[in-house]
């Protein structure tokens, strides 16, 4: 039994080993270290760091976790949370910055800081980061940033404490849409499992973060339901969300998560977009599709300047939503 449950998830960096050694010894002799992440961080940019922040902190490092946009509510919970901070650190003074989870340097608010510092090492298991950092642990086959760090810290035999597995757990159980998405496989279930033996309580998760909503959360799901609309040649079912929206509801960018792949499942729907202007101006695209749909969209998030997964992917842009002859358009931001 307990050989089934022990996940062999060092599996994962089998062709990574030189990486890993080097990553290693690098934060091994460090003193301090700043761990950065995505803006808009979400459960994996932000279980991943805190697992990190947990074992770097154990070996009397000074380490600091920065996040370009606060870090949503529902996430409290994470041991370590209350360290993250908002505030914009001074690379030089960190002998090592690790950026995680971030797909492309510019999402993390420290490309020019990053650029100048020697020691910067990259984790991440988006397909399209191109590995701009000085060492570089790339995994696209991992499901979560959070994947690749449990395979980390049992390759390089760090102990994981039962704090670190919840954060780790957590950024596993968000990237696998609670484990409904293709990057379920039999190998992170035992990564899940495994982490679980470690003392994360899977049930904990799943309701801190997706059985609580707060009243400004379900208006603007309310909202963004009422607006669908779908087109048949395309296959994409729409909605929108505007500032107007936000502050009628009381409501902020992390409520709204979740929504866009409830769009999805209306029937002959193949990919679903939520656009919310969250600041004036400045538009937030969200795309969903599903296995069996056969689309891939971040290739349309690509085309658009932004990134993502196959099936999970996003972009940003300049605009208003405006309504018009009762149809919803992007206008040019200074009209
Ligand atoms: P979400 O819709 O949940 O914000 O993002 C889904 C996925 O799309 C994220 O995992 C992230 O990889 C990617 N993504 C979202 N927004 C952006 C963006 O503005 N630029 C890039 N490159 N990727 C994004
Ligand atoms: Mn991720």
């Amino acid at each position: 039994m307990q050989k089934i449950l022990t996940a062999n998830s060092t599996n994962l960096l089998e062709s990574h080993k030189k990486t890993l050694r080097v990553i290693h010894d690098i934060l091994k002799q460090a003193k301090s270290v700043l761990i950065g992440t995505h803006e808009h961080p979400d459960g994996d940019a932000i279980g991943s760091a805190l697992a990190l922040l947990a074992a770097l902190r154990v070996q009397g490092k000074r380490v600091t976790v920065y996040i370009p946009d606060p870090a949503p509510e529902m996430f409290s919970f994470l041991p370590g949370f209350e360290k993250l901070t908002t505030e914009k650190p001074d690379s030089r003074s960190y002998d090592v910055v690790v950026l995680l989870d971030y797909t492309k340097m510019y999402r993390t608010h420290l490309a020019d800081e990053v650029k100048r510092h020697g020691h910067t090492i990259c984790i991440d298991h988006h397909h399209d980061n191109v590995g701009e950092a000085r060492y570089n642990l790339v995994v696209p086959e991992a499901a979560a940033t959070a994947h690749i760090l449990m395979a980390f810290f049992e390759e390089t035999n760090t102990p994981i404490t039962n704090d670190m597995a919840t954060c780790l757990l957590t950024g596993i159980f968000t990237d696998t849409g609670s484990f409904m998405h293709d990057s379920t496989t039999p190998e992170i279930l035992k990564v899940a499992a495994s982490l679980m033996s470690k003392g994360a309580r899977l049930s904990h998760i799943a309701h801190e973060t997706y059985q609580k909503k707060a009243l400004s959360g379900l208006r603007i799901w309310g909202r963004a339901l009422s607006r669908i609309v779908t087109n048949e040649e395309t296959g994409v079912a729409t909605s929108v969300i505007t500032l107007q929206d936000l502050r009628e509801c009381k409501a902020t960018l992390d409520d709204l998560s979740g929504v866009v792949n409830m769009l999805n499942m209306l029937p002959n729907t193949k990919f679903s977009l939520l656009l919310t202007e969250y600041r004036p101006g400045v538009i937030k695209g969200s795309l969903r599709s599903e296995p069996h749909k056969n689309v891939d969209v971040s290739k349309i998030a690509g085309r658009l300047g932004g990134g993502g997964h196959k099936l999970a992917a996003g972009f940003e842009v300049e605009g208003h939503l405006v309504q018009r002859d009762g149809k919803w358009r992007i206008m040019a931001a200074n009209k």
